[in-house]
């Protein structure tokens, strides 16, 4: 089934010659690591590729190989034979890069997330892969195209982000044999990594000063959370990449099951951030109620405030089904 499914989408690949390469909003690793390398291997098929992300590439990615070929969507809209979104579990996630596409003989939809409804002409959901970027590397192998150094650190990137640096459950015996692989390609793992983990502005330690503030527990520490009011992203002059990650820091505590970060938006709507680290306890299916998604131990969603409100809403949510009170 997965093969015969390659093997449609490669077919378009080479049928084609116009290609839009997509991705989500506020883009992580994954997004951003994938959209490059997918365009990376069309381009070498002498294909021509725009790569369209909402925000742009992130100043925390831009070391990545040809990272100046991700630009911001145009504002009039294009026409091209086929758009791709990846990683991307909602076609309106895609933002304004959706807005972009006037017109696509084919969509393409790759992505990981199980609640991905399967939007789109060409479908490849693997809700086991650890990231969109595994995918990417068995599409590439499987219908032999091209992968080179630059496309091969673009997926260990992707890899590697949405792991938690192959720490996550999902991290299979495949995506270590992944990884030796694009290793092999030319993937120089520790100068990568160094730009990856170890090179955060100072400004984001500082948010995470703050945040710690904030910090609370319900359910006898099973439940941990913190909060970013607009005040103190004002003051801190936060960018919105600088809390990629900063929740694992709750995960990272004994005994917590649910890690959850609140973070108050301009549009008076509120960002939820939430990890589990349990398979029983499904944070995706909490976002779902509040109208988000995601992953069973990594979901989000975005709720109307105020702040405080908010809070006592989703953290009541968890409880219901962490049971806090045992
Ligand atoms: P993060 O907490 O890193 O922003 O997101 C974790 C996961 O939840 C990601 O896989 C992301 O796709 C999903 N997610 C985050 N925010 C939202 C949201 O507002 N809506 C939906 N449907 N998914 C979200
Ligand atoms: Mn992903």
């Amino acid at each position: 089934m997965s093969a015969a499914k390659f093997e449609q989408i490669g077919r378009a690949f080479r049928e084609h010659q116009r290609f839009a390469v997509l991705g989500h909003v506020r883009p992580d690793g994954d997004a951003l690591g994938s959209q490059l390398a997918l365009a990376l291997s069309l381009k070498q098929l002498g294909k021509d590729v725009s790569v369209w992300n909402e925000d742009g590439m992130l100043e925390k990615y831009s070391f990545l190989s040809r990272a100046e070929l991700l630009t911001k969507p145009p504002s009039t809209p294009e026409d091209v034979d086929v758009a791709i979104a990846l990683d991307t579990a909602i076609q309106n996630r895609l933002g304004t890069a959706l807005k972009a596409i006037r017109s696509a003989k084919i969509w393409i939809n790759i992505d990981h997330h199980p609640s991905n409804p399967g939007y789109g002409d060409l479908v490849y959901i693997d809700p086991i892969a650890p990231a969109t970027g595994q995918i990417l590397f068995e599409l590439i192998k499987n219908q032999k195209l091209p992968l080179d150094r630059d496309i091969a650190e673009n997926l260990y990137v992707a890899i590697s982000t949405d792991t938690g640096s192959f720490q996550y459950p999902n991290t299979t015996a495949r995506t270590f044999e992944i990884a030796a692989e694009l290793v092999r390609a030319g993937v120089d793992v520790g100068p990568v990594s160094q730009q990856v983990y170890e090179n955060f502005p100072r400004r984001r330690v500082e948010l995470l000063r703050e945040l710690l503030r904030t910090m609370r527990f319900e359910g006898k520490g099973r439940v941990a959370s913190f909060s970013l009011s607009l005040k103190t992203a004002a003051e801190l002059k936060v960018i919105s990449e600088d809390n990629e990650g900063l929740i694992d820091h709750l995960r990272a505590i004994r005994g917590v099951v649910v890690a959850v970060f609140f973070e108050e938006l301009a549009d008076g709507k509120v960002r939820v951030s939430m990890r589990s680290k349990n398979e029983k306890v499904d944070v995706c299916a909490i976002c779902q109620k509040f109208g988000g998604g995601g992953h069973t131990l990594a979901a989000g969603a975005r709720i109307q405030g105020p702040l405080a409100e908010v809070e006592e809403r989703v953290l009541k949510a968890i409880c219901d089904v962490v049971d806090c009170n045992s």
